[in-house]
């Protein structure tokens, strides 16, 4: 993921809310198409990254062949390049939008190859995260002669991992994981394994699936940062990957080793509110329902006379719809919004650029005009989205605009793997409630507490991440970490660090 702004797409520069961070998949399947699997995953994980898409498969025992490109997963796949990647096992990614030359650069699956005690390894590999030792790590592998072809701290992990002298990867990986601090949900590939690990803290979700039985009977396994993959392709949910844990997915069918137990959980809370799909199921929660119950609570700690919810769609749907049935309050569509726009690269120019956001949105005259509104939407960030949908339904009639946000004040900024600009950018950092609805131009506006959010989630502060509300980080040295321009700083005129 990388901090430029969104030149390169009209469209998704319209969006104010935390940059979506990645997706990965993989899977070992012999009896499968591998690599069609993989596309429909990635295409359920879309959501999680827009720039680039890739692939890399292989056959046991034969190479590893990747194909990557920016765009979306149904714009870089052809049924050619499908055929192409055949193969019994895959992993896949989908990265975060951004614009720039290095962009392909830093596109994944990353490939590596390395001479490791007499024998040649050859792995590829998908990430989710952000290491906060990454400069410390590459300068490292420069001093040690290891050369680079982008700056992102995933081809630092695959790196680390290809010329580990250790004979097995799964050794490797074993000895690699203490190394590496921060966020990681990894899917490594060699040409006869799949290998999947997560963090210790657990910042990024990684789930274990099951395919259904092939012709030979076998139940083969997969691995998704999302369990909404699964279901677009016939697999079913198992489990979480544990924080720590190493899986592994080959002829033997599905092994498991606990390489670091024992660390603070610390699983990003925004998952639940925002990030993930709402068919998606994270520790136990169907995130549909959750978001639900935020509405619900979201009501009960602020309610107001009003005539009609809306949600912005499609972010503040869910939580709307929990809104409105809490408060007894009808609910109807306040705009209609345009589900093509993120496809186009094409750029408004000056003459539509006033327009904003009815590019994406255009709200209805008819529904909202003269009500005393509740517009419900998950997060607000630098608050420009919110102050142009604000604009957008007084221009409409709207007599009253009541803003409910189904997430606390976003202060701080991530160091785990999301963009969420800098601290002084947030609209609350150095705002009061009262300030911020002036700034908006709402009637009234009101955060989700933190505790209502862990109520909706069933959860505790004990296993989360919520540092973006709390400024309270949950991995030491992260106050020490630099930022994603830091490989730049530390080794001359490289390209930015990328975060997948
Ligand atoms: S800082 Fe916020 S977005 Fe980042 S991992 Fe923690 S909760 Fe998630």
């Amino acid at each position: 993921m990388s901090r430029l702004s969104d030149g390169g797409s009209a469209v998704t520069s319209t969006r104010d809310g935390p940059r979506d961070e990645c997706g990965v998949f993989g899977l070992y399947a012999p009896g499968h198409d591998a690599s069609r699997l993989s596309f429909f995953a990635l295409y359920a994980l879309q959501h999680r990254g827009q720039e680039s898409a890739g692939i890399a498969a292989a056959d046991r025992g034969g190479h590893i062949i990747t194909r990557r490109e920016l765009g979306l997963v149904n714009q870089v796949f052809t049924e050619n390049d499908l055929h192409t990647l055949a193969g019994e096992l895959a992993i896949g990614h989908v990265r975060y939008s951004t614009t720039g030359s290095n962009a392909w650069e830093n596109s994944q699956p990353v490939q590596r190859s390395a001479g490791t005690n007499g024998s040649h390894r050859e792995l590829a590999l998908a990430h989710n995260g952000n290491l906060i030792n990454a400069v410390e790590l590459h300068r490292e592998m420069l001093e040690a002669g290891v050369t680079f072809s982008s700056t992102s701290d995933s081809e630092i992990i695959a790196a680390l991992i290809a010329t580990h002298p250790s004979a097995d990867v799964e050794d490797a990986i074993a000895e690699v994981l203490p190394r590496l601090k921060g966020a990681f949900s990894v899917v490594v590939m060699t040409k006869d394994r799949v290998v999947a690990f997560r963090d210790p803290h657990g910042l990024r979700p990684l789930a274990l699936g099951a395919l259904e039985p092939g012709d030979d009977g076998e139940v083969r396994y997969c691995v998704a940062s999302e369990s909404c993959a699964f279901d677009i392709i016939g697999a079913s949910f198992i489990r979480d990957v544990e924080p720590g844990e190493v899986v592994t997915l080959d002829e033997c069918g599905l092994t498991s080793r606990q390489v670091m137990p024992g660390e603070r959980r610390a699983f990003c809370i925004f998952e639940y509110i925002y990030f993930a799909r709402p068919d998606s199921r994270m520790n136990d929660q169907v995130l549909q329902v959750a978001r639900g119950r935020m509405g619900e609570i979201l009501w009960r700690e602020a309610p107001v006379d009003a005539d009609l919810v809306i949600a912005v769609p499609d972010s503040g749907n869910a939580a709307a719809r929990g809104l409105a049935r809490a408060a007894g309050l009808p609910q109807d569509d306040g705009f209609v919004k345009n589900r093509y726009v993120a496809r186009t690269f094409i750029q408004p120019g000056q003459e539509l650029r006033k327009h904003g956001l009815r590019l994406k949105f255009n709200p209805l005259p008819e529904v909202v005009g003269g009500k005393r509104l509740v517009v419900v939407d998950d997060s607000i960030v630098r608050g420009n989205t919110t102050r142009q949908i604000v604009q957008m339904l007084r221009d409409a009639g709207a007599a009253e605009v009541h803003m409910r946000i189904s997430a606390p004040p976003i202060k701080h900024p991530c160091h785990y793997g999301i963009d969420m600009s800098t601290r002084e950018e947030m609209i609350a950092h150095d705002r009061t409630v009262q300030e911020i609805a002036e700034e908006l131009g709402c009637t009234s506006l009101h955060y989700l507490s933190l505790e209502g959010v862990y109520e909706a989630v069933r959860g505790s502060r004990e296993n989360h991440c919520d540092a973006c509300f709390s400024g309270s980080y949950p991995l030491e040295g992260t106050g020490q970490a630099r930022g994603k321009y830091a490989l730049e700083e530390s080794t001359g005129p490289v390209l930015p660090l990328v975060q997948a």
